[in-house]
């Protein structure tokens, strides 16, 4: 359904390369200082993301049991796979606040429906939702009022 080449920039799991800092930081000399200084190794920075570096995601020990799943199921993303969505997208509330594990499963279903472009422009949205906004219980979470 998606071709790996038009869809570089977001990975299997649903996290999104594109935004993340430890790629952002390609052209951004402040910001590559700012993730070594929060203990990312230089020498993997800037990382450039998760499809062209095959699962060798800077935030991990090198190790993504997730991508190796992915790769065995040969699919481009989660949710084109039987077992979607599986333990290794399950929602966690340990770190829940810094890390954009939880984001996943939002992430993968908006691209299934709604296709990567479409995901790609809602993406600060959904974050800043995540992130940032308060939760009505029945509304949803509302964006920050700035
Ligand atoms: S693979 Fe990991 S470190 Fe690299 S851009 Fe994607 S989320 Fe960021
Ligand atoms: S089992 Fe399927 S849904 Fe779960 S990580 Fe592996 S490929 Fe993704």
């Amino acid at each position: 359904m998606f071709n790996p080449k038009d869809v570089w920039d977001i990975a299997p799991c649903g996290t999104n390369c594109g935004e993340c800092p430890a790629y952002k930081c390609k052209d951004n000399p402040e910001l590559l200082e700012q993730v070594v200084a929060k203990g990312l190794k230089r020498e993997s920075l800037p990382c450039p993301g998760c499809r062209e570096h095959k699962g060798k995601c800077a935030f991990t020990d090198g190790d993504c049991e997730t991508y190796a799943c992915i790769e065995k199921h040969n699919v481009t993303f989660c949710f084109e796979c039987a077992e979607f969505p599986c333990r290794y997208l399950y929602p966690c509330a340990d770190r829940a606040n810094i890390l954009p594990h939880n984001m996943k499963l939002v992430n993968l279903c908006h691209i299934k429906t709604y296709g990567a472009d479409a995901f790609r422009k809602k993406f600060l949205e959904i974050k800043a939702r995540y992130y940032m906004g308060k939760m009505l219980i029945g509304k949803g979470p509302q964006l920050p009022s700035y």
